[in-house]
């Protein structure tokens, strides 16, 4: 048995607000600590950080964002070639071609200043404004520019044109994408890739948004040591503050990795101070469990409301969950298990949903998920909802879910070679191979290549 399948019991400790009778369901779980987290306060952020890098990636708009010019500003050319009059290229092929007099060039960036006259032509480059008087843009593979298979730059007075043109042909109007006043973006919207694009067309560097939740984590215990110390007996590296970062990382939160507490009172209780101090919620990790030399209980009823809950699910049954006082207004706090993955998986479940509510998105935090054929049998022993790391791929047309192999609590590769976690349900004692289950979608950057699958 692990540690994590110790049950902590209905807890005597804390206050009774928010304590559960019994085991409580995933859901449950979630819908509880939800309640205490709001979307934070909005503020202008450059779009841009010191580093150049995109700083309002994945936040979400809080205002709702009108154009205050059309774009494009003005009518321009979507070819490098000649703007002319349409009505003088009438009847242009290559077999009857005729000639216009070039009577200015003219590069991006620039506005002609003249005006294109009957039988007049302006040599022109992608974006640039059409000059006045010209309709159409007649491109060089249409004119003897071609003939020298290369741009010929030098000046030239007249141009041979092989081929008749549209009124319109190749001119992007002015306010083809936006028109002044249009409301381009909606509040709600999360910034992506391309929204982050469209604030900087409409000239904005700032965007008003929901600020980043700063995470503190703390991880617990005696036998911790962080990497980059030497490994002596008895001890372990400390992933959970890593996994939990990068977790917090990547859900859009700013985390704030706190050193090691001692499993000691005084230990605890200063370094939890310490995290919580500008932190909008606390993480820390093991001490939820029975053991002897968990004082992290102790300590957080004595500092805050917390209740001790046994979730329904595996890995991670253990979690705390309460309220701390901090320097700046109550801080949420959720006491993770130990193990590794069962921190990960907790995390997962409840840390990633109070990053999004606190962000704004409080809908988008469920994952995409897919039913799959199980290869392996995935098998619950308790009645808990188990989380099995798989690899999920398709083939021949429908998934498959292969189990990443042993599915101990303390196996954190097991959540490294995973793309998904394959859901068997609390009322199914088994899912069989061949049976079908649900599979929770993980952002993976690539497929784990087959070499690595299975390698039970
Ligand atoms: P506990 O909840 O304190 O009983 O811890 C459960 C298990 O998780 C033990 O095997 C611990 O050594 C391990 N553990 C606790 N904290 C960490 C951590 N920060 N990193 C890696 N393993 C940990
Ligand atoms: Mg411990």
């Amino acid at each position: 048995m692990t540690n994590d399948d110790a049950t902590s019991g209905p807890t005597t400790t804390g206050t009774r607000s928010i304590l559960p009778a019994d085991m409580i369901s995933v859901e449950d779980a979630r819908a509880r600590i939800l309640g205490q987290f709001h979307t934070l306060e909005a503020s202008d952020a450059p779009l841009l950080d010191a580093g150049g890098g995109v700083s309002v990636l994945g936040q979400v708009l809080a205002e709702d964002v009108y154009a205050t010019f059309s774009i494009p500003p003005l009518a321009n050319t979507a070819m490098d070639g000649y703007a002319v009059r349409a009505a003088d290229t009438r009847g242009a092929t290559y077999d009857a071609p005729l000639e216009l007099a070039v009577v200015g060039y003219l590069a991006a960036g620039t506005v002609y200043d003249g005006r294109v006259e009957a039988g007049q032509a302006v040599r022109i480059m992608t974006g640039a404004p059409m000059p006045a008087g010209a309709d159409a843009v007649v491109p060089f593979e249409e004119t003897d520019e071609q003939e020298h298979g290369r741009w010929d730059d030098r000046p030239r007075e007249r141009v041979r044109i092989d081929a008749a043109a549209k009124p319109g042909a190749n001119v992007r109007e002015a306010g083809e994408d936006v028109r002044d006043g249009d409301r381009v973006l909606t509040r709600g919207t999360v910034l992506q890739p391309a929204q982050v694009g469209v604030f900087a067309s409409l000239g904005r560097a700032t965007a008003n948004v929901y600020r980043r939740p700063v995470v503190a984590i703390l991880s617990t215990g005696d036998e911790l040591l962080r990497p980059g110390q030497p490994l002596t007996p008895g001890k372990i590296y400390d992933s959970n503050a890593f996994s939990l970062a990068a977790q917090v990382q990547s859900f859009g939160g700013i985390p704030r990795v706190l050193d090691v507490a001692l499993d000691t009172v005084e230990a605890l209780t200063a370094r939890i101070h310490e995290g919580l101090a500008g932190a909008d919620m606390l993480i820390t990790s093991a001490g939820v469990s029975r053991g002897d030399f968990d004082v992290v209980k102790t300590v957080l009823a004595s500092e805050g409301e917390v209740a001790f809950w046994t979730v329904r699910m595996k890995p991670g049954k253990p979690l705390a969950f309460g309220v701390f006082r901090g320097p700046n207004g109550p801080v949420p706090h959720l006491g993770l298990p130990g193990n590794p993955v069962s921190a990960m998986m907790t995390f997962e479940l409840f840390g990633r949903p109070a990053i999004f509510q606190m962000l704004g998105k409080p809908d988008a935090w469920p994952r995409p998920t897919v039913r799959a054929v199980a290869a392996d049998a995935i098998r619950n022993t308790d009645g808990r909802r188990f989380f099995a790391r798989c690899v999920v791929s398709e083939e021949a047309g429908r998934w498959v879910a292969r189990l990443t192999g042993p599915q101990s609590s303390g196996m954190l590769t097991s959540m490294s070679l995973a793309n998904g976690y394959a859901v068997c349900p609390e009322d199914r004692d088994v899912i069989a191979p061949g049976e079908e289950c649900e599979v929770i979608l993980v952002d993976r950057e690539a497929p784990v290549p087959a070499s690595v699958r299975n390698r039970s």
